[in-house]
């Protein structure tokens, strides 16, 4: 691997800066985080297997016209992406009470809600990623309010086709978290396009029939068969590696 310069390394992904001016490479690791830092593990295999799964729901969205900053998957764990401003904001949309919507109005888990509900929350570690509404993203100028119009219909037309791309292959979308950025085009243009990644660390995916949890709240919560959930998830999806389970360490060592 050439040696390139590291832009950024967050909890699961390190970026590099890309072959050519303007994109970045995104390099996905196996290390795991839960609850803001305070649970850190890993997860063999993550890495290759989420390169693999954000690429085939990036390139399926971009199919139904939903502009991503994905280019093309490079190797086992890199992906070749066009470098954005990221919004500050993480974009939750839910289906079904989970996580910190069933805590926050003591709901069932599992309940299904009466309709989706789009959450933001602004990325700021040291606050622990607090609950904002549009009025504070706006004020606080981390969105414009044309920003937010764009991320909230992205959002949920991602949310839609989600929901049906996996009730396909028998898993129930609970809810996910997006990311967007801002892609200056040469001319000029700003386009809000989705980043980051789609992946079982930012989904919850049940099985349709049992409601096993097939994502990162194994891993949260310590229940167990964390590495095959991930490699269940791509099995269904028709993108296990093709070596199966056994190709799943890739290279390990970065620079
Ligand atoms: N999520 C995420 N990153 C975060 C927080 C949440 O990807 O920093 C995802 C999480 O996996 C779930 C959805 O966003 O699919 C909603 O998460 P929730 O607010 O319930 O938070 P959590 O229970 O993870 O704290």
């Amino acid at each position: 691997m050439s040696r390139r310069r590291r832009i950024y390394e967050g909890k699961a992904k390190i970026l590099f800066e890309g072959p050519e001016p303007g994109t970045l490479v995104q390099y996905f690791k196996d290390d795991a985080t839960a609850f803001n830092h305070k649970k850190t593990g890993t997860i063999t295999g993550k890495g290759v297997l989420n390169n693999r799964i954000s690429e085939y729901l990036m390139v399926k969205l971009g199919e139904i016209g939903v502009p991503t900053h994905f280019v093309r998957r490079l190797n086992m764990r890199e992906q070749l992406v066009r470098e954005v401003e990221i919004i500050p904001i993480e974009v939750a949309v839910r289906n079904v009470a989970a996580g910190s919507l069933a805590k926050r109005f003591n709901l069932t888990e599992g309940m299904q809600l009466p309709r989706s509900i789009v959450e933001y929350y602004y990325k700021a570690d040291e606050l622990d990623d607090p609950l904002v509404s549009e009025e504070h993203i706006t004020a606080f100028g981390w969105a414009t309010p044309q920003d937010l119009d764009d991320m909230l219909a992205l959002a949920l037309r991602i949310n839609d086709f989600l929901t049906g791309l996996f009730l396909g292959v028998n898993l129930k979308l609970v809810d996910f978290k997006v990311e967007f950025g801002r892609l200056y085009e040469e001319n000029g243009d700003m386009r809000v396009v989705l980043a980051d990644e789609i992946s079982p660390d930012s989904c919850r995916l049940w099985d349709i029939e049992t409601n096993k949890k097939l994502d990162k709240d194994r891993f949260r919560h310590d229940l167990g068969g964390v590495e095959e959930a991930y490699q269940e998830v791509a099995r269904r999806l028709g993108i296990l590696p093709e070596g199966g389970p056994t190709d799943l360490k890739g290279p390990e060592m970065v620079q």
